[in-house]
């Protein structure tokens, strides 16, 4: 087997390692409850997560798409906080991090487990018709993008599915508001709380 963990540790990214431990165990828990399912994260970057809820997804024979369009969000650009510009393609001096997210997912060995989605997560959301057992969202941070992947994602859910939400902040001080708030929505609209690591929320709908 190969070391998915060390791989997904290594992997450039976003995800915290306790909080990706927590993803990997809030995965397992579905699995075991309802295996064979269909999970989506949305946020792909460069697999990072991917390769900690895939490694679960594998072990109950679930599939988890990752989505992304790749070319970063606004706080990844040149000039902004979060830019790397190893990640710039040399060809349209855009960011592109799909080479990297490929190369992730092949060495955790998940190539059987997470598919790639390239695209504009409302243009997916609109065409993307089966019901979802896991939804993570973890993409842009800005209002208008947090609440299209909310709206246009989380009424996919099933009952008792797993509502995942990154970068949930309760105090502005540690950050963005628009997790919060969709979170804050999803309280409201039919999940409850199971769990919650760092700014990683677990939810599930009733
Ligand atoms: N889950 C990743 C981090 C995701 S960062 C990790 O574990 O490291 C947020 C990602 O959302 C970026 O890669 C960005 O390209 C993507 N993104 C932002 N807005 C998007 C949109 N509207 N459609 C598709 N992807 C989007
Ligand atoms: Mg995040």
């Amino acid at each position: 087997m190969s070391d998915w963990l060390a791989v997904a540790r290594a992997a450039k990214g976003f995800m915290p390692d306790a909080e990706g431990e927590a993803l990997h165990a809030a995965g397992l828990r579905l699995g075991s409850e309802r295996p064979r399912g269909t999970w989506l994260e949305i946020g792909a970057w460069c697999g990072k997560s991917a390769v900690y809820l895939g490694a679960a997804a594998a072990v109950s024979g679930s599939v988890l798409f990752s989505l992304d369009h790749h070319h970063g969000s606004e706080e990844n650009q040149a000039g902004w906080e979060h830019f790397d510009a190893e990640l710039v393609d040399p060809v349209d001096g855009r960011l592109n991090t799909l080479p990297w997210w490929q190369r992730t997912i092949a060495r955790a060995g998940l190539e059987s487990t997470v598919v790639g989605l390239v695209g504009e997560s409302s243009v997916v959301a609109a065409h993307f018709a089966p019901p979802l057992d896991l939804l993570f969202i973890d993409g842009g941070h800005g209002a208008d993008v947090a609440w299209a992947d909310y709206e246009g994602w989380a009424p996919k859910v099933t009952r008792g599915g797993r509502l995942l939400i990154h970068d949930v902040f309760p105090d502005p001080r540690d950050g963005g508001r628009p997790p919060y708030e969709i979170y804050r929505a999803a309280l409201e609209d039919g999940f409850d709380e199971l769990s919650a690591a760092g700014s990683l929320r677990v939810l599930r709908r009733r």
